[in-house]
């Protein structure tokens, strides 16, 4: 459940590299990621997304990281 295959991988809350999920949940996925090997949770409650969220568009990772570039 949660997120589902298009949230299988999703872009790291810290860094913007690329997460993978490490447990799914009812409503919660908890993700690891490959470069900062920060953990986090994405709560997927009012739904799953309808497109893969690997791998983002560079302005979703300008996003990811705070606007920052
Ligand atoms: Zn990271």
């Amino acid at each position: 459940m949660a997120g589902g295959p298009n949230a299988a991988a999703v872009p790291c809350l810290a860094c913007g590299a690329k997460a993978v999920r490490t447990y799914e949940g009812s409503e919660d996925d908890h993700y690891r990621c490959t470069a900062c090997a920060r953990t986090f949770g994405i709560d997927w409650h009012r739904g799953a997304p309808e497109s893969p969220c690997w791998a983002p568009t560079p302005e979703e990772l300008r996003a990811a990281r705070g606007g920052q570039d």
